[in-house]
């Protein structure tokens, strides 16, 4: 996609889960921001697996659970327009085998982490036109899952973790049209990253053999999808949960 089509340049961007995977700053979701111009505010809770490469990519380091290191997150951004939401964890098992801590992190990241990233993001947002700033209009990116949708074993605390992001968008989406604050999901099917790694690989066959489009997806093809959402060419888009999936069915 080329930078002026998207119009993302000099607009700043946070991305969560910069450190791995679809939100990384290897080939995805920072990457292709900062092929567009954009600067990207990089958080994840592991400050070593970001990469600072050039003065418009910061790094901060940030468990997106906690209150507080999601608050310092802000006070170390200058003015973001764009947040987009790639924390994320597994922790998968039968239910009669999951524990507490299991259930909790899950869904401490997943959902509380995506929830706090977006109050605090909208708490600026409101601070900025309250001071009568010529605010831009804003977009939010989170990241659901098909699972939400589909059910799959072994995952009840993910697929309630992601269910409830999607809630939170479309109910998020409404509260804040009228700021001109966009919240749209992507809904990725299986993505080949560390996360879809730790899949048994008999059990990757299996889920392969149920995507039409015949294999995993790549990371940077739900970059695509995100950068979009986040840019103003989807002006006229909000409060949508987009499947970038090879119309996987589980
Ligand atoms: P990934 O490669 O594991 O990357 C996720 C990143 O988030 C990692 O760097 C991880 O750090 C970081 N993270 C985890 N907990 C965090 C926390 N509390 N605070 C800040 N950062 C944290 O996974 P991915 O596949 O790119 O996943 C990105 C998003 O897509 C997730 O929300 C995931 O649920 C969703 N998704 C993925 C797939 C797929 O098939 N890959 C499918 C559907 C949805 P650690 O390495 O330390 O955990």
């Amino acid at each position: 996609m080329t930078s002026s089509w998207l119009q993302l340049a000099q607009k700043t961007a946070i991305v969560t889960g910069a450190g791995s995977g679809i939100g990384a700053m290897g080939y995805t979701v920072a990457r292709s921001l900062l092929n567009q111009q954009c600067r990207v505010i990089q958080v994840d809770r592991d400050e070593a697996s970001m990469q600072h490469i050039t003065k418009d990519a910061s790094v901060v380091q940030c468990d997106v659970s906690q209150e507080d290191q999601v608050r310092n997150v802000f006070v170390q951004s200058d003015n973001p327009s764009i947040l987009i939401n790639c924390a994320g964890i597994t922790r998968d098992g039968w239910i009669s085998n999951l524990s507490n801590d299991d259930w909790d992190s899950v869904l401490d990241i997943n959902l509380k982490g995506t929830f706090l990233m977006c109050r605090e993001f909208i708490r600026l947002q409101n601070e900025r036109l309250k001071q009568g700033e010529d605010r831009p209009a804003c977009s939010i990116v989170n990241v659901g899952s098909v699972v939400s949708e589909l059910g799959n074993l072994g995952q009840t605390n993910y697929a309630a973790s992601k269910g409830g992001v999607l809630g939170l968008t479309r109910a998020l989406a409404k509260e804040v049209a009228r700021s001109h604050i966009r919240v749209n999901a992507v809904v990725p099917g299986f993505i080949d990253t560390p996360m879809a790694q730790q899949v048994p690989v008999h059990v990757q066959e299996q889920i392969r053999n149920q995507i039409p489009l015949g294999r995993f997806g790549k990371p940077e093809e739900v970059a695509d999808l995100i950068l979009f959402l986040a840019s103003p060419r989807s002006s006229y888009i909000t409060g949508e949960c987009i499947k970038v999936s090879g119309m996987i069915s589980l």
